[in-house]
């Protein structure tokens, strides 16, 4: 393949291009580049945001799943080449390049995983400290979102139980090749430090995910399943409906139901 030949965009995978320079420049300078060596890119495509990542002052790792993108990158960043990891994300061992170091991650990410990027970096987030860059606004949005608002939800709490998040700024469909039917959003996500959850992490995905599954009905009624006291269902916090509990409360309920579980 010639070096200039672009790559066609394959609509499975998610692929958006980005041709934009100067949103790809302020995206790549979300991160802060302190505190780890390494920065993974997740979907780097023909390597719009890859090249401002090269200059900064850390190793640049990129992981791509479609072979025509790989081979592009392979022959127009000659100093990236053996650092591009042919791979689907969701499914590769981080650990087999990273060898338990810390790294940040960046993207302009596939928009039909978002969910799945921001679970599985969750599930690895003691060695992510920093995270950044695109999804569609909606779920950036929700990623970010407080208690009380409408596209506050899982994601919004699972996230920041671990990680402070801000809403950065929304990017138009016009930008991309070819332009995503809807806006785009970038955030930045930073790991709560000296922070270690103080209930059963597993419980607290439960009740969240379960709590949820009926956003309109008290958490008395959601949480049925979950064969609770009739003392502990009294408590007022059972009350309210899950788009009204903080972050915090939802840990505290998690404790509070651990301790009615196992007493
Ligand atoms: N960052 C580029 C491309 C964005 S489109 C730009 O801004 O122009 C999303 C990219 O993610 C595509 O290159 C697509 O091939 C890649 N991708 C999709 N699913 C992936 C997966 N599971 N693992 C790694 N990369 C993936």
């Amino acid at each position: 393949m010639s070096k200039d030949h672009q790559v066609k965009a394959k609509k499975h995978l998610g692929q958006h291009f980005l041709n934009d320079e100067s949103v790809a420049e302020k995206i790549a300078n979300t991160l802060s580049f302190q505190g780890y060596k390494h920065v993974l890119e997740i979907g780097p495509g023909m390597g719009v945001l890859t090249k401002y990542l090269l200059q900064k002052d850390t190793i640049t790792h990129v992981i791509e799943i479609d072979t025509e993108s790989v081979e592009y990158l392979k022959n127009n960043y000659l100093n990236l080449a053996n650092r591009v990891i042919e791979q689907d994300f969701l499914k590769f061992d981080l650990n087999l390049v990273f060898n338990n170091e810390p790294f940040a991650i960046i993207g302009n990410y596939p928009y039909n995983i978002s969910t799945q990027i921001v679970f599985k970096t969750l599930e690895m987030r003691d060695q992510i400290p920093e995270f950044s860059g695109m999804f569609q606004k909606e779920v950036a949005q929700r990623i970010c979102s407080k208690e009380g608002s409408k596209v506050y939800g899982i994601l919004s709490v699972l996230t920041q139980a671990f990680y402070h998040a801000e809403y950065l700024f929304t990017v138009p469909p016009h930008v991309f090749n070819p332009p995503p039917k809807v806006d785009s959003g970038v955030l930045l996500l930073k790991r709560k430090e000296n922070f270690t959850l103080p209930c059963d992490e597993t419980l607290l995905f439960k009740v969240v995910k379960t709590g949820f599954q009926q956003r309109r009905k008290t958490l008395r009624n959601s949480l049925k399943t979950f064969n609770l006291s009739d003392n502990l269902k009294a408590n007022s916090i059972f009350d309210k409906r899950p788009e009204q509990l903080s972050v915090q409360e939802f840990i505290e309920l998690t404790l509070l139901i651990e301790n009615d579980i196992n007493p």
